[in-house]
């Protein structure tokens, strides 16, 4: 039998100081003595990539994304380096190598780049010559030698691409909570560990805001079926697993709770109702790149309706650009926008054969007097757009109105 293969990927606070990547060291050199092939991704140190950007923004106010990749892609090279000196330091080979290097190719689209192709050659060289082989998390290059990066938090993404580009047996995540819980521990306290999740409901929970895993990352996971485990790097635990949807875990209705506080919300007063006015608005916005997510629009007695719909912040200054020009040219009444919102959503695939779920999150809502601004749902989601300084009060709510806390409901 040939030697299992592990990727694992430690995150920013896993490596945030040199105490830090000695202990992380100190796990790898256990995995590799148990007789394991390692590859392991390494996100920056700590807070250096909020660091980098704070930087870049006291400089300019929209720096050029291709000179972001630039600088950002420094702070995981950084890591990279001093973890494969830390593990070297104990005796076993180890060594370090850029996105770029590993052959990593991505699309042109700075910040938010898309993995296209990993060409594996370097790695699997570097594994058999018996080396613990790091490599720099959330970064790669274009065909034409452009440095990329593949969006916050995407050095799960590279983690979960290279443990399917390399057939890994499974890819470990480590971070700094036990695992996946009912909600983000750091708000609800009472917030339970999930032993076993699906890949649906951990890309919802991801796509929502709940960023212990990068949803693209899951989505990789799902489509080519690898198992993920997340775990906390500072103690021993299993973890959770993150697989395929099994029959038990329907028997859960609801399994967590998710709060996005980066979203902005822009609406555009009195267009014109006829056929091809979203069409227009919408095109400009995916011609200029810019990932919409909630939308409404709502028939009125006139001849105007109100078009509402959600943006990342990072992107709102692109985005208001942009439907400024379409809405003159349409001439609509108004763009405004609010930044001050946050959405909060329920997850679960048992919530396709129980109804009533809905009219429990807005009951629970509106005992707190939270008024509902927009309501978004899927087959295993719904989501309510609320008053930004709501938002971690209206998910401890629903977190106690489904009963998710630890003392709650059984285990799955
Ligand atoms: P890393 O630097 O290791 O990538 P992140 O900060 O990206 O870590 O993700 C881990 C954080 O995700 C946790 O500290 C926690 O506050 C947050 N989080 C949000 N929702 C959840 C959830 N449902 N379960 C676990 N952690 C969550
Ligand atoms: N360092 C990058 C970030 O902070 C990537 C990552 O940590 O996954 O977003
Ligand atoms: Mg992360």
């Amino acid at each position: 039998m040939s030697i299992p293969l592990i990727v694992q990927k430690y995150g920013g606070s896993s490596v945030a100081n040199a105490r830090r990547i000695q202990r992380v060291a100190r796990r790898i050199v256990k995995a590799r003595k148990a007789g394991c092939r390692l590859v392991v991704v390494v996100s920056a140190l700590g807070d250096t990539t909020d660091d980098l950007i704070e930087l870049a923004h006291k400089i300019a106010k929209e720096p050029n994304e291709r000179e972001m990749d630039m600088l950002l892609s420094t702070g995981e090279q950084v890591s990279v380096a001093l973890l494969a000196i830390a593990v070297d330091r104990l005796g076993v080979k180890a060594i370090s190598f850029t996105g770029p290097q590993v052959g990593i190719i991505t699309d042109k689209f700075h910040t938010k780049a898309r993995i296209l192709d990993i060409n594996t050659e370097r790695i699997q060289k570097a594994l058999k010559e018996g080396y613990v082989v790091i490599v720099a998390g959330f970064q790669g290059k274009t065909d034409s030698e452009e440095i990329t990066t593949l969006g916050r938090g995407g050095s799960d993404l590279t983690a979960v691409a290279l443990a399917k580009a390399l057939k890994a047996r499974h890819c470990e995540i480590y971070t700094d909570v036990d695992g996946v819980f009912t909600a983000d521990p750091r708000i609800v306290r009472d917030a339970r560990k999930i032993e076993r999740i699906s890949y649906e409901e951990i890309l919802e929970l991801a796509s929502l805001g709940a960023k212990v895993m990068h949803s693209r990352s899951v989505e990789v996971g799902k489509k080519f079926n690898v198992p993920i485990y997340v775990r906390n790097s500072m103690h021993n635990g299993e973890g959770t697993l993150i697989t395929k949807e099994t029959q038990k875990m329907e028997d859960i209705t609801v399994s967590g709770v998710a709060l996005t506080e980066d979203e902005a919300k822009v609406t555009i007063y009195q267009v014109p109702d006829r056929p091809g006015v979203a069409a227009k608005i919408f095109a400009r916005l995916a011609k200029a790149n810019i990932n919409i997510d909630m939308i409404i629009q709502n028939k009125t007695q006139t001849k105007t309706t109100d078009i509402s719909f959600t943006v990342f912040k990072n992107e709102l200054a692109r985005a208001l650009h942009v439907v400024k020009k379409a809405a003159r040219e349409l001439q609509a009444q108004q763009v405004v926008c609010d930044e001050n919102i946050a959405k909060v959503s329920v997850v679960g695939i048992g919530m396709r054969s129980h109804s009533g779920i809905a009219a429990r999150m807005f009951a629970a809502l509106a005992r707190k007097k939270i008024n509902i601004q927009m309501i978004s749902t899927s087959e295993i989601k719904i989501s309510c757009v609320i008053d930004g300084k709501r938002g971690k009060e209206a998910v401890r709510a629903i977190h106690r109105e489904f009963k998710l806390g630890k003392n709650s409901v059984k285990k799955r």
